[in-house]
């Protein structure tokens, strides 16, 4: 299998202000990274996720020394799980890296995932050694999704790892063969599973403007984590059922022992009530759990394309 050529990833939505310095300072890392590679081929592969303003424009007038520069333009904004499978899907590279427009993923670490690339690696996972640029309320709400998706999911999913990492060809048809319509990445790179290695850098904060994924769209993220990656939310509440079976077995046994030995007691509305509350909001629950299913189901079964392409340029299928 060749390693020469590598493809970044870079999705972007409403970036006018960080597209020009984020192409400036790829080109400049690139370059002086085809001095010591001379053979290394980039390409930089943006996909427009439906930007409103002069971002297509910005990256259609972009030249870069160091790599030839591709744009994917995507009919509206499907979201940056999507608009990352549709660089996957167009990506041409012996391997390929997802970044973020806003230089929180740093292309000085890309020298060393192409080395531990070519020493053998399939995947190679850029970690976070710290999060101090995000908020404190963001840092505490990422260690919990972690710890809950990871008591849940049938593969834990690395803590700290973003889509920054570098895939092998091998790993980018795996990717594309994983179907599922509503895409959760994270989840995805961890079930494939392939020989992983990784390396660490500080996440610098961003270049300009305002991270564009609001609260709604990461909680809406976990749950189709947790949903995506595991049916024990679906299953659990059998073990629950079998276990208030079980206790209100032992109380009707101990009710019936009660009344044979000290006679009838007076009628208790409070437990009864109690009881009947408690099952009605075990049932709300579970039937709840059950939608969160049916409505994915619902969505995969209806087949849409995750995402649709307007218009490309720099890429070889270009009619
Ligand atoms: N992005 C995208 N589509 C969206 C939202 C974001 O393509 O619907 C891009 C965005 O332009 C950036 C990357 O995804 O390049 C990460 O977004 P952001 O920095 O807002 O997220 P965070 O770094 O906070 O996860
Ligand atoms: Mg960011």
């Amino acid at each position: 299998m060749a390693k020469n050529h590598i493809t970044l990833i870079v999705p972007f939505l409403n970036e006018e202000e960080a597209l020009p310095i984020f192409i400036e300072t790829v080109d400049r890392v690139l370059t002086s990274l085809k001095k010591k590679h001379k053979s290394t081929k980039f390409s930089v592969l943006f996909v427009n996720d439906g930007s409103t303003d002069l971002g297509e424009l910005i990256v259609s007038k972009a030249r870069m020394k160091a790599a030839q520069v591709q744009l994917v333009n995507l009919s509206r904004n499907f979201g940056k799980e999507q608009a990352l499978y549709a660089g996957f899907m167009h990506a041409k590279g012996d391997a390929v890296i997802p970044m973020d427009v806003d230089l929180q993923d740093p292309p000085e670490v890309i020298e060393e995932m192409i080395t531990k690339w070519r020493a053998g690696a399939d995947i190679v996972d850029a970690k976070r050694a710290r999060r101090d640029e995000d908020t404190a309320v963001k840092r505490v709400t990422a260690r919990w999704f972690y710890k809950i998706f990871n008591i849940f999911a049938e593969r834990p999913i690395a803590e700290n790892v973003g889509d920054f990492r570098l895939f092998d060809r091998t790993v980018v048809e795996a990717v594309k063969r994983v179907g599922d319509r509503k895409r959760f990445n994270k989840e995805i790179f961890s079930w494939i599973g392939f020989k992983t290695d990784q390396v660490e850098f500080d996440r610098p904060e961003r270049s300009t403007g305002q991270p564009s994924q609001s609260f709604w769209k990461l909680w809406n993220l976990a749950l189709d984590g947790i949903f995506a990656g595991s049916t024990l939310p679906l299953r659990m509440w059998g073990y629950l059922g079998f276990l208030i079976a079980l206790m209100a077995f032992l109380y009707m046994v101990f009710v019936v022992l009660f009344t044979l030995v000290f006679g009838r007691d007076v009628p208790g509305y409070s437990s009864t009530i109690t009881i009947i509350l408690f099952f009605g909001g075990l049932n709300l629950l579970s039937v709840g759990i059950l939608g969160e299913y049916i409505g994915r189901i619902y969505t995969e079964v209806r087949d849409r394309p995750t995402y649709l392409v307007r218009s490309t340029m720099g890429l070889d299928d270009d009619a």
